[in-house]
């Protein structure tokens, strides 16, 4: 059995080390700038979404040996919720799944991290001794939610003014026959 590692201070290098994978899931109020993205939804709402929403988490710590020697140090991460959040289209709750599923490697330094930061997929952290895996985790999130959340289908009336904008380009796009009558018209003959 592997000593308990605590995720507000994890040791990533002897977590990757004993290849330890960890999984679970934490109420959303744990997270308070994640908190901040979820819609204000009125009491008709609360009725719709369930209060309480649960972030499913799941951790793995890698050593990869590297030709040459030595190793790097890998922690995968995947995380997802359904967050509550307000559909920009009609203004009423909508649940979007939220989710990250991305690798880091760890480094000695920032230099390192700038330097080996374009040529590599996955992102790059510095190693340090305590790592804030909550916050990571929350970091990840916050970046994978939408910035313009919607439903796919809006459950109630749109307003003719946020119709479809592929609809009304379609519109415009028509030409008017009176405009056309007027061309020709002015045409010489
Ligand atoms: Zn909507």
């Amino acid at each position: 059995m592997h000593k308990n590692f605590d995720l507000n201070r994890l040791n990533v290098k002897a977590f990757a080390r004993e290849k330890i994978s960890l999984e679970g899931s934490q109420d959303l109020s744990q997270f308070a700038r994640l908190l901040d993205l979820e819609a204000k939804l009125g009491p008709a709402s609360q009725e719709e979404l369930p209060i309480s929403t649960q972030v499913s988490w799941a951790i793995q710590g890698e050593l990869v040996p590297v030709s040459g020697g030595g190793e790097q140090i890998w922690l995968h991460l995947k995380a997802e919720l359904h967050l509550p959040m307000q559909c920009q289209r009609c203004m009423g709750a909508v649940r979007v799944l939220v989710s990250s599923d991305q690798s880091f490697r760890f480094v000695a330094d920032e230099a390192t991290a700038e330097a080996e930061d374009e040529a590599s997929e996955e992102d790059l952290l510095v190693l340090t001794p305590e790592l804030n895996v909550w916050e990571l985790i929350e970091d990840e999130l916050i970046m994978s939610a939408p910035i313009v959340p919607k439903h796919d289908v809006c459950p109630t009336l749109v307003p003719m003014s946020a119709v479809d904008d592929a609809f009304e380009d379609a519109l415009d796009a028509r030409p008017n026959p009176f405009a056309a009558l007027a061309q020709l018209k002015k045409k010489p003959n």
